[in-house]
């Protein structure tokens, strides 16, 4: 994943790029022996560190960095290193995986650094370490992530073997571009389960703005559905072949979502960088409880869904200059944009808004998305300004006019 390694610690911001190496076949094996050892050091750094429950990173260098340069040979000082980072990351933050000692498949991913990994620019090559001596292997990419290996900062990599390919995993560093004042308001972004994302614009996400064939059409509840069907089948009949299928139908379905969350912030971003607008959305953080706590919690879509494009479209946007605002989610659904009147009677029926006051209706998750448009501005106000009034939102929505006309729907 893109977001998850040294993106806090350094300065800019971290993204992955994704080589393909072309090794002669020598070279192939060369890389298989590094992969072999490589996990082969990590599960025996992972087994000490389990046995002696010692899963802080200086505690287990001293725990194991002599173990494992014994045990494993052709193990080199700099992939000793990489191989305790890589159980201690294995066993952070993640208390289940402590009930016993983590595997590391044979075949799984290699981490490289700076030392054991370089790159010859000019003639396109990567030069990696492997336990038989360093190897100078041609590479390939999209025009993009070549550019991109070119001028930045390239950071730790993982050698993969997938699909009969060997792939390089780069992590570069980008500059953080300056934030542009969102000269023209906030792109209000509604989060539900019905549609994964609806803006203030009146775009249902996924839907015909999107690319691909599955978001583009907009089958994933259909897709959902199905699925869910077919989880419960096998739950029921509980075998262990039952479980492993679950198993791999969860995968998949993590996947697809995770694809979807992609096109969906790349979408939304790339609308509010058009247009010169700032992207706000609901901080659901906490929602437990609240109004609209049961559209976040029903059994068909998991929380990390909507945490996960939360995430993309906040960094998206961070890449893109972009301003981001999360804006409190009480009453988004309940409130009239034009009048101000706040009332569980503004929603007749579900996916409907028909304001009791003023009359204003339209689509639920569109009035909800110019709510979350609304408060964007309010809170990039109260963030940028010293004197901003703070007034509460109601209060503020009554006083002004919608940004935009609602179609009914
Ligand atoms: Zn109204």
């Amino acid at each position: 994943m893109a977001f998850r390694r040294n993106g806090a610690k350094q300065a800019g911001l971290t993204s992955m790029v994704q080589l393909r190496l072309f090794p002669t076949t020598e070279q192939s094996v060369a890389l298989a022996a590094a992969a072999k050892v490589a996990n082969q050091a990590a599960n025996v750094v992972s087994v000490l560190a389990w046995r002696q429950q010692c899963f802080g990173r200086v505690a287990l260098h001293r725990l194991a960095y002599l173990a494992v340069r014994a045990e494993v040979r052709g193990l080199g000082a700099q992939a000793a290193n990489l191989a305790i980072a890589q159980v201690h990351a294995a066993y952070a933050n993640r208390r289940a995986t402590r009930k016993r000692a983590h595997v590391f498949r044979p075949h799984g991913a290699v981490p490289y650094d700076a030392r054991m990994l370089t790159f010859n620019r000019a003639a396109r090559t990567a030069s990696l370490w492997t336990p038989t001596g360093r190897v100078h292997i041609a590479y390939a990419g999209r025009d993009a992530d070549r550019h991109a290996i070119d001028t930045l900062p390239v950071g730790e990599a993982d050698l993969v073997f997938r699909g009969g390919k060997w792939l390089l995993q780069v992590t570069v560093t980008h500059p953080k571009p300056e934030v542009n004042e969102p000269e023209a308001g906030f792109l209000g972004v509604d989060q539900g389960l019905a549609n994964l994302a609806v803006t203030s614009d009146g775009v249902v996400l996924p839907g015909k703005a999107l690319p691909g064939t599955i978001a583009g059409n907009g089958h994933i509840r259909g897709l959902r559905r199905r699925r869910h069907r077919q989880r419960r089948r096998l739950q029921r009949k509980g075998t262990p072949s039952a479980r492993r299928v679950l198993r791999r139908l969860a995968g998949r379905e993590r996947r697809m979502m995770t694809d979807v969350n992609h096109q969906i912030s790349s979408h939304v971003v790339r609308e509010a960088e058009r247009t010169g607008r700032g992207v706000a959305m609901e901080d659901l953080r906490g929602i437990r409880g609240r109004v609209r706590a049961h559209r976040f919690q029903r059994r068909t879509l998991h929380g990390w869904a909507f945490a996960q494009q939360a995430a993309f479209t906040r960094y998206k946007a961070a890449l893109a200059g972009v301003a981001f605002v999360l804006v409190d989610a009480a009453y988004t659904s309940q409130c009239c944009p034009r009048c101000g009147c706040v009332s569980r009677r503004n929603r007749p029926a579900r996916g409907r808004f028909d304001c009791i006051r003023c009359g204003l209706a339209g689509h639920a998750d569109h009035i909800a998305a110019l709510n979350i448009a609304r408060r964007g501005v309010e809170g990039w106000g109260t963030v940028n300004s010293p004197h901003a009034t703070g007034l509460p939102s109601a209060r503020r929505d009554r006083e002004s006019k919608p940004p935009v006309s609602v179609g009914g729907g």
